[in-house]
């Protein structure tokens, strides 16, 4: 039961006169359940695989199929509703809105989905309970600590039930100790799921507890043993 498969993905940028290879005939399957950790060094092109895999950039060829979907054939609007019903994103700053509650950031997503209020404050209540931040509902983003605004953010990505997760840095801002808890969280609320992860990280030891870890040379994901 694979959630995202890529074929053949080619996506470069044109600089003055350079054209700028970044991802070169990727291949990627990521299967119900499982965790991939995506390591590689500043500019290779994490972000770029993020985005393309989150339907938020267009390569110039190559197939990407999410929860069973080719998104190839799909026009901008299609493709956002495929995004917004089987792709959660996190980020390593967590992009929550300053104005609302974490309770509201988590809702916010189920609001735009259409389902009914008191139904969306259930469901987020029930999130913020499974991160271990109930009592943290009321709170404003700047209210809360790092792990506390990664926490409101992996709920927020988990609110519509994804298929894909994708998350660039998430603890990139995060101190070890917490690290290893927003680590263990998401990856919890992953495979409870049954959804696919994709997880961007610089951090060895948050990599290595990854189902497996891949990184890019020269634009091709490959797998990848950490030291
Ligand atoms: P990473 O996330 O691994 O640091 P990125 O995917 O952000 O790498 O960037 C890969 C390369 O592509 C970098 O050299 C970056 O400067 C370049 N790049 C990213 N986005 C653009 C863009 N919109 N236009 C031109 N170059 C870009
Ligand atoms: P229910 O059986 O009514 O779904 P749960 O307490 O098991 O009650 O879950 C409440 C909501 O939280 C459900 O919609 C479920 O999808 C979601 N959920 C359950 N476990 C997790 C988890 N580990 N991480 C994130 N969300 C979860």
């Amino acid at each position: 039961d694979l959630k995202l498969s890529l074929r053949g993905v080619h996506r470069h940028y044109l600089e003055r006169d350079a054209r700028l290879d970044i991802l070169v005939n990727v291949a990627l399957d990521i299967a119900a359940g499982e965790i991939v950790a995506l390591v590689a060094p500043s500019g290779a092109g994490k972000s770029t695989l993020l985005h393309v895999c989150g339907l938020l950039e267009r390569p110039q060829q190559g197939e990407i199929t999410i929860c069973g979907t080719s998104a190839h054939e799909l026009n901008d609007r299609a493709r956002t509703l495929l995004r917004r019903q089987n792709v959660g994103y996190i980020y390593q700053f967590h992009h929550l809105l300053p104005e609302f509650s974490a309770r509201e950031n988590i809702m916010m997503p189920l609001l735009i989905a259409g389902v009914e209020r008191g139904a969306a404050q259930e469901r987020a209540d029930a999130l913020l309970n499974h991160m271990v931040i109930k009592e943290r509902g009321d709170h404003r983003p700047a209210q809360l600590s790092g792990g506390e605004q990664q926490r409101v953010a992996i709920g927020r990505a988990m609110a519509n039930n994804p298929g894909l997760i994708l998350a660039d840095e998430p603890t990139g801002n995060l101190d070890p100790e917490t690290s290893g808890h927003v680590f263990d969280l998401l990856a919890n609320s992953i495979k409870d799921h049954q959804a696919a992860g994709l997880i961007a990280t610089h951090n060895h030891d948050i990599a290595r507890r990854a189902d497996r870890v891949v990184t890019l040379n020269g634009g091709a994901v490959v797998p990848t043993k950490l030291a």
